[in-house]
Parts: C-alpha cells; sequence; structure tokens
C-alpha cells in the first residue's frame, strides 16, 4: 500500500509537471529516503543530465519526514538517532555518469523501465524516481489527493 500510493504520486507527477523542486527521492527498491531535489525535474529530461539536482538529504530532512510521513517513518521503523547519523555520513551527491545505487540496499534508486516489449530497444528505456512532494503545508499529499488521467 506504502509502495502503491508513493509510485502513484511518481506517476502521477511524471506525467504532469516532472519533480519539483524541493521533493524528497526515495530509493525505489527499499524505500530510504536518500536526496532532495535542489531544482525541478522536467519531464523527459535524461538521467544523466539531472546529477547536479540531487542534495543528500540531512538528519533534520529525515527526522522530519519520519515525523510528517507516514509510509517514511513505517520505512524506517526500526532506525535509531544514531543510524540517521550514519545514513548522512554514507550518502554523497551523485556525479554525472556515476551509477545510481542506493547505499542501503545496493541497488539502482532509480526505476529503469521499457514502455513497451516491441520497442526498439536503443530509445526505448526511460527512467523514473519515487519521490515525496515537496512538503509545503502542515501535511503531506496524500494519496486521495492524486488525479489520475
Ligand atoms: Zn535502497
Amino acid at each position: 500500500m506504502r509502495a502503491g500510493m508513493v509510485a502513484a504520486i511518481a506517476a502521477a507527477q511524471q506525467e504532469s509537471e516532472g519533480y519539483p523542486k524541493g521533493s524528497t527521492v526515495l530509493c525505489a527498491q527499499c524505500f530510504t529516503p536518500l536526496f532532495t531535489l535542489t531544482r525541478t525535474i522536467t519531464p523527459g529530461e535524461k538521467a544523466n543530465r539531472t546529477a547536479s539536482a540531487y542534495r543528500p538529504v540531512t538528519v533534520h530532512d529525515i527526522r522530519r519526514l519520519r515525523r510528517d510521513v507516514p509510509g517514511v517513518a513505517a520505512a524506517l521503523k526500526l532506525w535509531t538517532s544514531a543510524d540517521e547519523i550514519a545514513h548522512e555520513a554514507r550518502l554523497e551527491a551523485p556525479a554525472s555518469g556515476s551509477p545510481a545505487v542506493c547505499p542501503c540496499c545496493q541497488k539502482s534508486f532509480v526505476q529503469v523501465f521499457a514502455p513497451g516489449a516491441d520497442e526498439v530497444i536503443d530509445q526505448a528505456y526511460t527512467w523514473r524516481l519515487v519521490t515525496i512532494p515537496p512538503l509545503a503545508g502542515p501535511l503531506p499529499v496524500r494519496s486521495s489527493e492524486v488525479q489520475f488521467g
């Protein structure tokens, strides 16, 4: 359910305005918060052009997300304060051309997929982030607020 909600929000964003500045990027595999976007990533932007947009999350960010976003609170339920500090310490901003590897699960934090099995492989692959929208208000966006189609 948590994954479905996050994925639905991410999919809705991808098709509309991309990923807004201030969004939190979660690992697509383990849902650990990894980065905050320092600028908006526009739809269709090439993944390797976006390296400058990512700022590693801080302990402050992690605590705020755990407090305000139930899905993050659940994903990090067992984390101690020392875990939060260690996570901040091991995160590095991605460099252009470096693999998008999550330091927690060692898998790619970006979802890469082919739109259709009959597409030409060269150009068919695209990518998607799992994100939480900017926490502008007192509550994060709920799944019921996502508009489809
Ligand atoms: Zn991960």
